[in-house]
């Protein structure tokens, strides 16, 4: 789950992390009078999505008068920015932040990942900060400072101070450049974050170290166990599809394409997304329904997967093991009927209770296609698919 920049500067402050005074405004007269609250002479207006690159989009704007805050302001609510991390559609601005200018020396960057191979949190930094980290890994490769910390022991003092000096910064830096490492790891471990971004962390004309940008992500997983963080999700940021299914506690990922898929089983949901590609189509999601899947767990798949307007053919495709066919094919009828479904449907079964479950199907006289195999199911549906664009 991602969360806003004010809400991630919000808790990056509360680990001791540096960051500038700042409000949230939603609308024009709103940032208007938290320039007045924070007094100063420049504000930063800032639009509030999830996504990076606003600056580029015209979601970071600078302003030395009431009324450019006012102005900016106006521009951005209700825009949907487009940023190249927000996708062709865009993401609604429908909170800004506005924040005292801060006057900038230094630009650098900080994250906080977790390398897979490693099974360790790794500090990447660049003093070559405020453009993105594949922009750096491009231009100045040889500015970046990778650091593996050892999860029995954390982010230690002396190693922090080592990615400070490799950084290059100032020996009266060091301990803020610290006590930022320090507060970010964490943050990161009690707070099970999967990602903490600084991008760009500057030092300021004054010789501070402020964090001006704040990415956080945590780990959907972990989520029970902070009940305060769970309530700053914003769904109007979150793809609405993935909403819809994660709401119903469907194992559920939106693509591209115009196949919608509902499979059991995380390897065979993967296995039939290639299938369906190698067969000429697209998948328009992944779905995994999981183990002894009900038939209204089935139904609630379907409507999770006709949610998406792009979806024109739907492929079940189940090896059943813990999961019944006959329960998939009751949910596959009801499913049929209830929701009035008229796009190609295939359904492949295999599995416990195979028999009853294909004879459901094949008399309940609805127009079902069934295959045997996989690589048949695939060819059927995109088959039905293109018949039935062609139409
Ligand atoms: P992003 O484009 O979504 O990553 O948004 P950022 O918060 O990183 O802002 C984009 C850029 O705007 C930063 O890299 C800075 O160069 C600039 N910027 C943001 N806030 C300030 C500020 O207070 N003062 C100055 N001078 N520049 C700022
Ligand atoms: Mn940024």
């Amino acid at each position: 789950m991602d969360i806003h920049e004010y809400q991630a500067k919000e808790l990056l402050s509360s680990f001791g992390v540096n960051v500038p005074r700042g409000g949230i405004a939603y609308s024009p007269e709103q940032a208007v009078y938290r320039c007045s609250e924070l007094s100063g002479e420049r504000w930063v207006v800032k639009a509030q999505i999830h996504s990076g690159a606003r600056g580029k989009a015209g979601g970071v704007r600078i302003c030395s008068t009431e009324e450019e805050v006012s102005d900016a302001a106006s521009w951005m609510l209700g825009r949907k920015l487009i940023t190249h991390q927000t996708g062709p559609q865009g993401k609604l601005v429908s909170r800004l932040y506005i924040e005292e200018a801060t006057n900038i020396a230094q630009e650098l960057y900080l994250a906080f990942v977790m390398d897979r191979k490693l099974e360790r949190v790794v500090v990447v930094a660049s003093a070559q900060g405020g453009m993105e980290i594949e922009e750096i890994s491009e231009k100045e490769p040889e500015s970046i400072v990778r650091s593996v910390v050892d999860p029995a022991v954390g982010m230690q003092a002396f190693q922090a101070r080592e990615i400070a000096f490799s950084l290059g910064l100032d020996a009266a830096l060091i301990p803020q450049a610290v006590k930022t490492i320090t507060g970010c790891y964490r943050l990161m471990e009690e707070k099970d974050a999967n990602m903490v971004e600084i991008n760009p962390l500057v030092v300021t004309g004054s010789g501070e170290i402020v964090a001006l940008d704040g990415k956080l992500s945590f780990d959907d997983n972990a989520l029970f166990r902070h009940p305060k963080i769970s309530e700053l999700r914003d769904k109007s940021q979150e793809d609405p599809r993935e909403t819809y299914a994660e709401d119903r506690g469907l194992n559920y990922i939106g693509l591209e394409g115009e196949i919608g898929c509902i499979v059991n089983g995380a390897g065979l949901a993967m296995a039939t997304l290639d299938m369906i590609k190698q067969s000429g189509g697209e998948p328009a999601n992944f779905l995994d329904v999981g183990g002894g899947a009900s038939p209204e767990r089935v139904l609630m798949s379907f409507k999770a997967v006709l949610n998406d307007k792009n979806v024109e053919a739907v492929l079940v495709n189940i090896f059943a093991g813990i999961n019944r066919c006959d329960w998939i094919a009751e949910g596959v009828i009801r499913a049929v009927k209830e929701l009035e479904l008229t796009l190609p449907l295939v359904v492949r079964l295999s599995g416990t209770n195979v028999e009853e479950g294909r004879k459901l199907l094949s008399e309940s006289g609805l127009n079902i296609a069934t295959a045997d195999t996989l690589a048949e199911a695939a060819e059927l549906v995109v088959g039905a698919w293109k018949a039935a664009k062609a139409n």
